[in-house]
């Protein structure tokens, strides 16, 4: 569809430049700390800059230890490995450390947030998403222990950078003697309660990818409030090497260090998180402003509990505002119908001027390699009812918002006139 010869989108002129979902943006601080490096010869995984993210990170979110690692995604697998290693004992070499046992995830995520359950030879059980601030639903975790009761850890993420409702899952956490994993890689900066996320699980994970709210074009945090915790992943990513004049391993390890010179990258944003906090806010509010008139709605969130870091503006286009769209696996068909629109046509529209948007990320107990895997919603076992699913029922909070919700251009580099341009596109699509 060219959307350059639809009578809808006359006079609209395509961006010169692409406008993307969520670029890096450096201040050349960055490039300071990294020559430091080169020149200094500290290239490896040991040096100034990694002691400085990983000190300044602990100031910004007052806790007590964070490791460096070379993504989140391995902050993630050793926060997981660790969980199941405190509550289930050492695994054998070739075992993971839940083997056999379940963990309830979060199901609307990047599944990054989740792989490691398998990594780690657990099973997977998928926690419907609330409808309040799209992250796991404390009333689904609850009927997930009535189901599993023997359950003993939760992974949790924060997604878009809009704090969930972690202080009841905490409640809910505590009352079964469960561990919680706090996936906080899309919402550094943002608080519950004024207190900053990363900091409510017993482990955390923060990420530094190259689309993240700062960067270091790669790197991760693991987070924790006991020395014994943070020794113990530091050792495992580096080898789990042993204190001995030869390469001495009782345990395996892994080469998850975090890199000096990416460290420079990250020591020089560190200083701009808010910065870049403020200028994802005012996105925001640009497009919660420019859209209002439209039956649509953002990515919500309650202010007097949270501050979200406004990472990715979305948007969710109300039921009956919805032309026809349907998906298959790995493809899609929308139509377009007076008053009404789609994700599938909104982020067809986006692109064909120039703008990056994306779809919501698709719930895990949708992905093909998570379809077996239990899946609980608030009325109970979601995957009996799946069948049974009417689309836009509220039955299946993940699937309602994936249906109908898409990731707007987020890039904190845009002005106020090409977003401007972005709003006036979503209006015409609704024509
Ligand atoms: C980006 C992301 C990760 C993974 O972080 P990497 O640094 O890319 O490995 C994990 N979970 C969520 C929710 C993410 O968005």
């Amino acid at each position: 569809m060219n959307f350059e010869n639809d009578e809808r989108f006359k006079g609209i002129k395509p961006f010169d430049q692409k406008i993307w979902l969520s670029s890096p943006t450096m201040h050349g601080d960055e490039q300071r700390y990294v020559d430091e490096a080169i020149q200094t010869n500290w290239v490896s995984t040991v040096g100034a800059n990694i002691d400085a993210v990983e000190k300044e990170m602990c100031e910004y979110l007052g806790c007590k230890y964070a490791v460096g690692l070379s993504c989140g995604t391995a902050a993630l697998h050793l926060a997981t490995k660790l969980a199941g290693e405190r509550l289930y004992g050492q695994a054998k070499p070739n075992r993971g450390t839940l083997e056999g046992k379940k963990a309830f995830c979060s199901d609307m995520t990047f599944d990054a947030s989740i792989n490691p359950v398998a990594y780690e030879d657990g099973e997977a059980v998928f926690i419907d998403t609330e409808p309040d601030t799209w992250n796991m639903d404390p009333v689904a975790l609850e009927k997930a222990f009535e189901f599993y009761p023997d359950v003993k850890l939760i992974i949790v993420a924060h997604l878009y950078g809009t704090p969930g409702k972690i202080e009841e899952i905490r409640k809910i956490a505590d009352a079964h003697g469960a561990l919680i994993v706090e996936d906080a890689a899309e919402s550094l900066g943002a608080t519950y309660k004024g207190k900053e996320t990363g900091t409510f699980g017993d482990y955390n994970a923060i990420s530094f990818n190259g689309n993240k709210i700062i960067t270091g074009s790669a790197g991760g945090l693991f987070i924790a409030n006991s020395k014994e915790d943070a020794d113990k992943v530091r050792k495992w990513s580096t080898q789990s090497r042993e204190d001995a004049p030869w390469y001495q391993h009782e345990e395996i390890g892994y080469n998850y260090r975090m890199s000096n010179i990416i460290a420079g990258v990250i020591r020089g944003q560190i200083p701009y998180l808010d910065e870049h906090i403020a200028q994802k806010k005012a996105i925001y509010e640009r497009y919660k402003e420019g859209l209002k008139d439209l039956p649509v709605s953002m990515n919500p969130f309650n202010p007097s509990l949270s501050q979200p870091n406004y990472w990715l503006s979305c948007l969710l286009i109300d039921e009956d505002a919805m032309a026809p769209f349907v998906r298959g696996e790995n493809d899609q068909l929308w139509m377009s119908e007076k008053g009404k629109s789609s994700p599938g046509e909104i982020l067809a529209a986006l692109a064909c001027f120039g703008a990056e948007g994306r779809p919501i990320w698709k719930p895990m107990h949708m992905q093909p390699i998570y379809r077996t895997n239990p899946f609980v919603t608030v009325e109970g076992n979601g995957r009996a009812r799946s069948n049974a699913y009417i689309e836009g029922s509220g039955i299946d909070v993940g699937a309602d918002i994936f249906r109908r919700g898409l990731c707007l251009p987020s890039d904190n580099k845009m002005t106020a006139g090409q977003q401007d341009r972005i709003i006036e596109i979503i209006h015409r699509c609704f024509l």
